[in-house]
């Protein structure tokens, strides 16, 4: 099953993305994580990710693309993936689709996690992540158990939020008519507990 979870920054993908994972049985790809472990390598592509991300702007359609065929190319991804936090713009969700056709799938859902701005500020800034798991948690919605070090994104601060929104507004969310015409889109109430989210979206993908 081939699954795109949509939303604003900050509105839970990556969380509810890692509990499909073993229910549905295929990989998450997030591009987010995949551009920030190209960071960590210190390659020229990472540093180049890292000028857009920082400054918490899209990285070009291109590079991304590049990351994604490499990703999709993988032996885990090969009976379908949860795509968190891609497609961002027109160009990225065409190309997924002829990606996908081409090796016979194609989305199943396209699931909108739905969080008011004023949510997403506070989410963002009380993120925080184990560097060791990737495991992401929250100060206060979801915090880490004892013993276990966390780290804060250094673009997960108030301004660099802001911009990222703005981003979302501006390229991702009018990507949405284009699933509607296909009829893939599932709207989720993004606002309750996280297990109160995770029942949300099993309902809306008949689980
Ligand atoms: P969040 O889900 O909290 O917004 P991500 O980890 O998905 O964060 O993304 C972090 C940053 O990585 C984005 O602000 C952007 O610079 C870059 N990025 C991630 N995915 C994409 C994408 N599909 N297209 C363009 N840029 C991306
Ligand atoms: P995204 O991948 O969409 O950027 P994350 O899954 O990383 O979002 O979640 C952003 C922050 O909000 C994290 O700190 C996460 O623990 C927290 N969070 C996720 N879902 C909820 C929820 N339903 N209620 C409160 N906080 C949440």
């Amino acid at each position: 099953m081939d699954l795109v979870l949509f939303g604003p920054p900050g509105a839970g993908k990556g969380t509810q993305a890692e509990r499909l994972v073993e229910k549905l049985d295929v990989p998450q790809i997030s591009t987010g994580d995949l551009m920030r472990a190209e960071r960590k390598s210190g390659s020229d592509l990472g540093k180049k990710f890292d000028e857009y991300m920082s400054a918490g702007k899209l990285v070009p359609d291109e590079l991304v693309l590049e990351l994604m065929k490499k990703r999709l190319s993988q032996s885990d991804a090969q009976k379908g993936a949860i795509f968190d936090g891609f497609p961002r713009t027109q160009p990225q969700a065409e190309a997924l689709d002829a990606l996908l056709s081409e090796m016979g799938r194609k989305i199943a859902k396209v699931v909108v996690i739905e969080v008011p701005v004023e949510d997403i500020v506070e989410r963002i800034t009380g993120r925080r992540v184990d560097p060791k798991t990737g495991q992401t948690y929250h100060v206060r919605y979801n915090p880490p158990p004892s013993g276990v070090e966390v780290e804060q994104r250094k673009d997960d601060t108030e301004e660099v939020v802001r911009t990222r929104f703005e981003g979302y507004k501006k390229k991702t969310e009018p990507v949405l008519p284009y699933y509607e015409k296909k009829g893939l889109v599932a709207r989720v109430d993004g606002v309750g507990s996280l297990d109160e989210v995770t029942k949300r979206i099993e309902t809306a993908l008949g689980l």
